[in-house]
């Protein structure tokens, strides 16, 4: 685990041989951080999923409703955004600070090219606090030890986590849903847990080509129900519209709201308050 205080990454350290999936989400939102192995197999992606970038829109900007939404509505200042993925602008911080100037942010990932890339997570309000972490969800436990998280965030407050995106790249074996009642459970009362995770199509058949494709890039996905994301928030109290697709949290105006009826996006998200 590192944090950004004194790390210097070595570019080297970056493989840029092989796909990884937070260059080609990169790559569906419209960046420019990635390299031809992960626009080849995004394009591969695209083939047999067209929707893929109106989801990955969809899901980043519920990101930004649901940070909006805590900082301004629900009195919100502390942030633990985990599977942060390649900075793009508008960041959670900047969201979160415009409402909340001193709101403070932990942002962890384990993709090194996510750290390379972290300085532009660091630019905080001078009331506010903003953090990187380099380290794997799988391991919940040494987040919650590590000191850079101890040095932004008091736990004996409210915090929001938020998992956008990331738990459908954790297969059952590793435990998705212990990992997330772990980190809820060192949350304080009033904290709130925001989760978007990807789906599977109702005959399955671009979900299957979708996983084969990430798989044989040696990135492991596993798309999962609307049945089986609603566990993820067990013991809390969903917000309303509860878990829905990510279009259809809380639509920023009417028209959004009549493009979200008319798109099936086969994304689930939600967030929800700890009691
Ligand atoms: N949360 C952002 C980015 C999602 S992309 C958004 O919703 O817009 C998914 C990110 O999760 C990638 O950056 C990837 O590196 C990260 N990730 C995948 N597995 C992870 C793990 N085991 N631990 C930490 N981060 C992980």
């Amino acid at each position: 685990m590192r944090g950004m205080t004194g790390h210097r990454f070595r570019a080297a350290e970056i493989d840029t041989s092989k796909p990884h999936s937070a260059r080609m989400y990169d790559y569906f939102l419209g960046g420019k951080t990635h390299y031809a192995a992960d626009t080849e197999a995004a394009r591969q992606v695209e083939a047999v999923w067209p929707d893929v970038k109106p989801w990955t829109r969809a899901n980043r900007s519920f990101m930004h409703r649901a940070t909006h939404w805590l900082a301004a509505e629900a009195g919100i200042r502390q942030f633990l955004d985990i599977g942060t993925g390649i900075p793009t602008e508008p960041n959670l911080h900047q969201i979160a600070q415009k409402a909340a100037p001193d709101a403070r942010v932990l942002y962890v990932d384990n993709d090194p090219i996510v750290l390379a890339y972290a300085q532009a997570l660091l630019l905080s309000t001078a009331e506010g606090r903003t953090a990187y972490m380099h380290a794997d969800i799988t391991d919940p436990g040494a987040i919650l030890a590590a000191e850079e998280l101890h040095d932004t965030l008091d736990l004996t407050q409210p915090v929001a986590l938020s998992l956008n995106a990331v738990m459908h790249f954790i297969a059952n074996e590793q435990k998705p849903y212990d990992i997330v009642r772990q980190l809820v459970e060192a949350l304080a009362p009033g904290s709130y847990l925001v989760l978007s995770h990807g789906g599977l199509d109702p005959r399955g058949e671009i979900s299957d080509a979708v996983t084969r494709l990430y798989r044989a890039s040696g990135i492991h996905v596993q798309g999962r129900t609307q049945e089986e994301v609603l566990p993820f928030f067990d013991g809390l109290e969903l917000v309303e519209p509860g878990v829905v697709m990510p279009h259809r949290w809380r639509p920023e105006n009417d028209r959004a709201r009549a493009s979200a009826e008319a798109l099936d996006l086969w994304i689930f998200a939600g967030v929800a308050r700890k009691p």
